[in-house]
């Protein structure tokens, strides 16, 4: 099962991302932490990496492509990964769909992490809620959702986005309507390779 996922930070996807990971025996690969690992170990691309991580900015799509496909060619991606961090632009979606094709092999789901701003509040929490914490979650909020929007249009078009509320319940409820939702899968072609 190849799963790419979606979602604003706060919405439970590493929790998720823990637990599918477990119980569907397939590795989970953050590009943030692959980039970060990169980094630490000094390599060349990771020096590379480096220079746009540190102003903010994104990786440009043919170095971050370069490093995630490596990585999901090795053994330990054969039977399936969660993607978590990539892709992020629709240029980086479209170079994906044409390299699985050349693996003759497909995605199986795109998971879109949906919580709300009470439930952002509430995590919040803890560290002191200041009155403009509302506008502040409801900016962030609308700065991701403006982001992702063009990424999350192009799996909809491919009709493979499930919207996961990661709010509601805890976490084994959260992962049980991920469970209902794979078991739901229409019949998917067995990978030939990868
Ligand atoms: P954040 O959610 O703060 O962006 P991540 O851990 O997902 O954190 O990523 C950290 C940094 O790694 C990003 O700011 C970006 O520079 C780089 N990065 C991660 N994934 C990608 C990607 N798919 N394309 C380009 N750059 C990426």
């Amino acid at each position: 099962m190849r799963i790419v996922l979606i979602g604003p930070p706060g919405a439970g996807k590493g929790t998720q991302s823990a637990l599918m990971s477990e119980k569907f025996q397939i590795p989970h690969l953050s590009t943030g932490d692959i980039l970060r690992a990169a980094t630490a170990e000094q390599s060349e691309v990771g020096r590379e990496a480096a220079k746009f991580m540190e102003r903010g900015e994104l990786v440009p799509d043919e170095m971050i492509q370069e490093i995630v496909f490596n990585q999901l060619s090795s053994p330990a991606c054969a039977s399936g990964y969660i993607l978590d961090g990539f892709p992020r632009t629709v240029p980086q979606a479209e170079a994906f769909d044409r390299w699985l094709a050349e693996q003759e092999c497909a995605l199986s789901l795109v998971l879109k992490f949906s919580v709300t701003e009470d439930v952002l509040l509430e995590r919040l929490a803890g560290r002191g809620r200041k009155d403009d914490d509302r506008e502040i979650v409801r900016k962030r909020m609308q700065h991701y959702l403006n982001l992702t929007k063009p990424l999350v249009e192009y799996y909809q078009d491919h009709g493979l986005v499930h919207v996961v509320k990661g709010g509601q319940g805890s976490a084994e409820d959260v992962f049980a309507s991920i469970q209902e939702i794979v078991d739901n899968l229409p019949n998917r072609q067995p990978a030939k390779k990868n």
